[in-house]
């Protein structure tokens, strides 16, 4: 039975300010939920989403409101073994939310995997991959600040996948220095860009060509989340790969955009979509229609990030590889022993459930008061 739902706000300072076209983050803000099942199973869940208000429209204080006002009285009392009856009553009960579904469905699959013996990855199809190639984000704003930090992370074989945030500059400005960093990095490293729905159609008819002519291998949602007609037309006429993020709430927004041929690449995050297994629906509809699979992150901590590693070690296509490193974004970490990255890829957890052990003293010292 779930006996309790308990959420926890932990703000987290990054390890530099973190810039994108919508917001500017000095810190992250963790949504931890715990549920307690009465056969002594804890689970544990992230609902961690990106500056306040900016990305999405949940925010870490809406997010525990309605988890502790409307979610946990209509589940406790539930039976904690039966996940997919507890979400079936809350997805039909509760509209939108994604964020805090998420939260809750990973901390069900936590428990549940914990009970079953087997890690989340078995709960969700079975996994095919044992390690996860995992890209970094430059987005210090410093041209020559990010290739430094680039040529570290080479260096320390963390990552070779660097996607840089722009769209908040002019795009000549946004396109000279991701070129710069290019040049600087050469073959050594696939670089790709995230506009954050930033530019209008035509800017990105002049901001794609000089990227794809750059070597550029990647652009993230160029235009509105809801202009898909424009995101349909870019994917038409350039050849580099053309994502989309924000456009993609779920498995019927999958479905849609695929349905026009709206984009070669998804990245599928498990916060927007609803939790892991709209998650999985979302991959799904992307391998049926021919469209890549790219392992999104929130930047969530050590939690989501595991819950997000164990759905995309299901895939048995993931073109564009992940950029599961929000835990190494942060300067506290809230598991016992943090997530492995190791010669450029995120080791998936092999435990139990998702496989990582909360560090609950550090919490209690760490959690909004
Ligand atoms: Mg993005």
């Amino acid at each position: 039975m779930i006996r309790e739902i308990e959420t926890t706000l932990v703000d987290v300072p990054t390890i530099r300010p973190h810039k994108l076209s919508v917001a500017t983050m000095n810190t992250q803000t963790l949504v931890l939920v715990r549920i307690r099942c009465d056969d002594g199973i804890e689970g544990w869940g992230e609902a961690t989403t990106i500056g306040g208000l900016a990305y999405g429209e949940e925010s870490p204080e809406s997010i525990k409101a309605n988890i502790d006002t409307h979610i946990a009285p209509l589940l406790e009392g539930m039976d904690a073994g039966r996940v997919a009856v507890a979400m079936a009553k809350l997805r039909k009960s509760v509209q939108g939310n994604r964020f805090a579904k998420c939260a809750i469905e990973t901390a069900l699959l936590d428990a549940q995997g914990q009970r079953l013996g087997v890690p989340v990855s078995e709960l969700l199809g079975g996994r095919v991959r044992d390690a996860l190639p995992c890209a970094w984000t430059l987005a210090s704003g410093d041209t020559a600040k990010d290739i430094a930090e680039a040529e570290t992370m080479l260096d320390k074989r963390r990552h070779r996948i660097f996607k840089l945030k722009i769209g908040a500059r002019s795009v000549k400005e946004d396109v000279d220095h991701v070129l710069a960093i290019k040049r600087a990095l050469g073959e050594r490293a696939s670089v790709r860009v995230d506009v954050n729905q930033a530019w209008s159609e035509l800017d990105a008819v002049r901001g794609i060509a000089a990227l794809e002519a750059g070597g550029i291998d990647l652009i993230e949602q160029p235009v509105r989340a809801d202009n898909r007609a424009a995101l349909r037309r870019l994917a038409a006429r350039f050849d580099v790969a053309v994502m989309a993020d924000e456009a993609l709430h779920g498995p019927v927004d999958a479905f849609n955009i695929a349905r026009i041929d709206g984009a070669d690449v998804y990245a599928v995050k498990i916060a927007q979509s609803g939790g892991l297994f709209p998650a999985q629906q979302v991959a799904a509809v992307a391998q049926l229609a021919g469209i890549g699979l790219y392992g999104g992150t929130m930047l969530e901590g050590g939690i989501g990030t595991a819950a997000s590693a164990h759905l995309c070690s299901t895939w048995s296509e993931l073109a564009w590889d992940t950029e599961l490193f929000g835990p190494l974004l942060l300067t506290e970490e809230v598991l016992e022993e943090p997530l492995v990255y190791q010669d450029f890829a995120l080791q998936v957890p092999t435990g139990p459930g998702l496989g990582v052990r909360i560090d609950t003293d550090k919490l209690q010292r760490m959690r909004r008061k």
